[in-house]
């Protein structure tokens, strides 16, 4: 997927957004769902994904949807850093397969990072136990 390839309706974001597809929900407003990443890097590993726009990436956001989305993000950090009180907090984006890019619906990583703790690979590793990770989403949630 270069950057300049057309959207395709049926990545995995569009079909969590359309309920196609389960997640860990954490949260959900008229500019973006929250749910939680099932290959995580860290523990509260959280994406947040713009809803009615086919955005593959930061580059092909509408300007006028921007604003909300960003708030949506920032919200939901601040949720896992409240929930989860991490030493620091990576947000984080990629645009394009070179990049690291590997769903091509743009969202935004909340990865939260604590001393002493390796980062997990991006893209890479286990799938979580969807239980642990409800656990987590109703820690995050209670903090919103
Ligand atoms: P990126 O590589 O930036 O496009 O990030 C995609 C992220 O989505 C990775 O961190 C994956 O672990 C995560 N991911 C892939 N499939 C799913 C899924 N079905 N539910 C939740 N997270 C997913």
């Amino acid at each position: 997927m270069t950057l300049h390839d057309a959207y395709d309706p049926d990545n995995i974001f569009a079909k969590i957004l359309r309920g196609e597809m389960p997640a860990v929900k954490v949260y959900e407003d008229d500019a973006a769902l929250a749910f939680m990443d099932v290959f995580p890097q860290s523990e509260g590993h959280t994406l947040v994904v713009p809803k009615g726009v086919e955005a593959r990436n930061l580059l092909d956001m509408p300007a006028d949807k921007l604003g909300p989305y960003m708030a949506t993000v920032q919200k939901v950090a601040q949720a896992v850093e409240a929930a989860l009180t991490p030493d620091g907090l990576v947000v984080t984006q990629f645009n394009g397969a070179p990049a690291g890019q590997t769903v091509y619906h743009l969202h935004f990583h909340i990865i939260p990072r604590w001393k002493d703790v390796t980062l997990g690979r991006h893209g890479s590793g286990e799938m979580a136990d969807t239980d642990k990770l409800g656990v987590l989403a109703d820690r995050i949630r209670m903090k919103l």
